[in-house]
């Protein structure tokens, strides 16, 4: 089968599985359009780990790992199967790559990862299994990490960094007249290099983007995104799915790496 994309979803706030917003019906279409793969490897800062692991379960349980929400979103079930040879054989190409990672037999899905695939895949009839983030990343360390799972999308693995395109926690609890216009400064400057393909740029991004300490307090939500783009193949163009501001502060924009076509 053709070479998968690897995306970069935000996964905002958890009520983003109940409130599709923009970006939802976008990442449905996404889903629809793209070949079907054998599984989805989600990598997600809510499970993060000093070395790789990789969850190996047949039948993932729903982590609701978040607390303070709308009583329904505890009562959802996101009950893809796993995909154990597949998990093998992320252990096993990490491992060759450097990465010492070990299988999880017991490790479910976290929020990070069925909240946005509630839109991408509702049907959750496509296997999904997790890859933890490792805890001590800088950029160029994330990049490399996508790189050392790459080959898995020549096998038919759809690989989505799992984040959030702004992420100030502190912020999200104020409340917000309108979506805040360094929100908006930030993730535009991101969507340019993505568009430009700019590895250079999108590696210094924490450093050299307006705002970029006050979108990202902490790099954990950040480093799915070069997580997403180093496993694509360099130079290959990127689509762009404009997922607008929610809540004030988090940006929800979505990538296709490898994916040529017109902004969404
Ligand atoms: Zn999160």
């Amino acid at each position: 089968m053709p070479r998968l994309p690897s995306l970069f979803v935000s996964h905002g706030a958890p009520s983003f599985a109940l409130e599709p917003g923009r970006v939802g019906p976008q990442l449905a279409a996404l889903g629809r359009a793209l070949p079907r793969p054998q599984a989805v490897l989600v990598v997600s800062p809510h499970w993060m780990t000093p070395a790789p692991r990789v969850s190996c379960t047949t039948a993932p349980a729903t982590i609701h790992d978040f607390g303070g929400f709308d009583p329904a979103l505890y009562q959802i079930g996101y009950p893809a199967p796993g995909h154990a040879e597949l998990a093998q054989r992320t252990v096993e190409h990490l491992s060759t790559a450097g990465w010492p990672a070990q299988g999880d037999a017991h490790r479910g899905l976290d929020h990070g990862a069925w909240v946005p695939l509630m839109h991408l895949y509702p049907e959750a009839d496509v296997p999904v299994f997790q890859v933890s983030l490792p805890s001590r990343l800088d950029a160029e360390r994330a990049w490399a990490f996508g790189r050392a799972l790459a080959p898995l999308a020549d096998d038919g693995v759809l690989i989505v960094g799992s984040g959030s395109l702004t992420h100030n926690l502190f912020e999200f609890r104020g409340t917000h007249a309108r979506p805040e216009a360094y929100a908006a400064e930030f993730a535009g400057w991101v969507r340019e290099a993505v568009t430009l393909g700019d590895r250079t740029r999108l590696l210094r991004t924490l450093d050299d983007a307006p705002h970029a300490r006050r979108a990202h307090p902490t790099a954990e939500h950040f480093w799915p995104l070069l997580v997403a783009a180093g496993a694509a193949d360099p130079g290959l163009p990127a689509q762009v799915i404009d997922g607008g501001i929610t809540h004030g502060v988090l940006a929800m924009d979505a990538y296709a790496f490898g994916m040529a076509g017109e902004r969404a």
